[in-house]
């Protein structure tokens, strides 16, 4: 039998789920609405849906054209576009008296925007509908098209992220379809569109990358203006999907942090349970007042 690293006991939490959280959820279902906390079972959920106001909602369907191998996402062709979506997204976002929302997308290679058109008007109903409330984009690379970020960055979202996932050699078995130089000029070039939007990228860790790499990513991505950056454990979904390398210790996370800081990262989030979206409320205030 195939050996498994074992799961330490800081990354052993138990799922908060008390009433709030089961009639947000109940919400979702009537709104038809994905988010990547429930998707992903993220650990946090209680936190930030119900303490820090903020939460990742997954747009333009759940089926992904894509099939990475650390995602749970399902793959396969995709549903129609669905042009009433932003709204219910807006709607579901002042409900839950979010501060701040992070919207992410499956990667919709059929279309020739990418789908950035239902995303810009996504961030657009948000800001209309609640104009207190940040929002975040996390889109797909959108196939390095230019057309398709103008069309997304013209509706000012308030951060833009883009993951690079994991360091330069792992790219290829990791992420489907991605290319690492590829994102990182997909993030130069938001910054050149828009220099006074804070830009953040986020790496996980425990795929097999030796720390010289995780810095040297480090590198790439302040060499093209990222100013935020988060660094999370790799947890495997399922046994279908890679399996986890190491498990770092939480030292090991907090030196990485000092790294990252001493690169000119403006903030960094570093830890075993940190997901690309945690703590993101706090990120926006630190980077853009200036
Ligand atoms: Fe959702 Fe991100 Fe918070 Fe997890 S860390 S619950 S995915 S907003
Ligand atoms: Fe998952 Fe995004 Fe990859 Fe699709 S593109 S499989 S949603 S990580």
């Amino acid at each position: 039998a195939k050996e498994h690293v074992r799961k330490p006991e800081w990354l052993k939490v138990k799922l908060n789920t008390n009433d709030s959280y089961k009639k947000l959820k109940k919400m979702m279902r009537e709104k038809k609405l994905n988010t990547v906390c429930e998707e992903a079972k993220c650990p946090n959920i209680h936190e930030c849906w119900s303490e820090r106001k903020t939460a990742t909602f997954m747009i333009l369907g759940d089926t992904c054209t894509r099939a990475c191998r650390f995602c749970a996402v399902k793959t396969g062709l995709p549903n129609e576009l669905d042009w009433g979506e932003p709204e219910r997204v807006a709607e579901s976002t002042e409900m839950m008296g979010l501060k701040h929302v992070v919207v992410t997308a499956v990667a919709r290679d059929d279309l020739n925007d990418g789908g950035a058109a239902v995303f810009a008007e996504t961030v657009r109903a948000i800001h209309r509908r609640l104009p207190s409330c940040t929002v975040e984009v996390l889109p797909s690379d959108m196939k390095g098209d230019y057309e398709s970020l103008h069309t997304l960055m013209d509706a000012e979202p308030d951060i833009f992220n883009h993951n690079i996932e994991t360091v330069r050699r792992l790219t290829k078995r990791v992420r489907a379809r991605a290319m690492y130089d590829r994102s990182l000029e997909l993030l130069a070039r938001v910054k050149e569109i828009a220099p006074n939007i804070p830009t953040k990228s986020s790496i996980m860790v425990g795929l097999g990358e030796t720390k010289e790499e995780l810095i040297e990513a480090m590198d790439d991505l302040r060499g093209h203006n990222v100013d935020i950056l988060t660094l999370g454990q790799y947890l495997q979904p399922t046994k279908k999907h890679l399996d986890v390398v190491r498990y770092y210790h939480p030292d090991e996370f907090a030196e990485l942090k000092e790294i990252a800081l001493s690169k000119g990262f403006k903030h960094c989030e570093a830890g075993p349970m940190v997901r690309s979206s945690y703590h993101a409320d706090e990120q926006v205030s630190e980077t853009s007042a200036q």
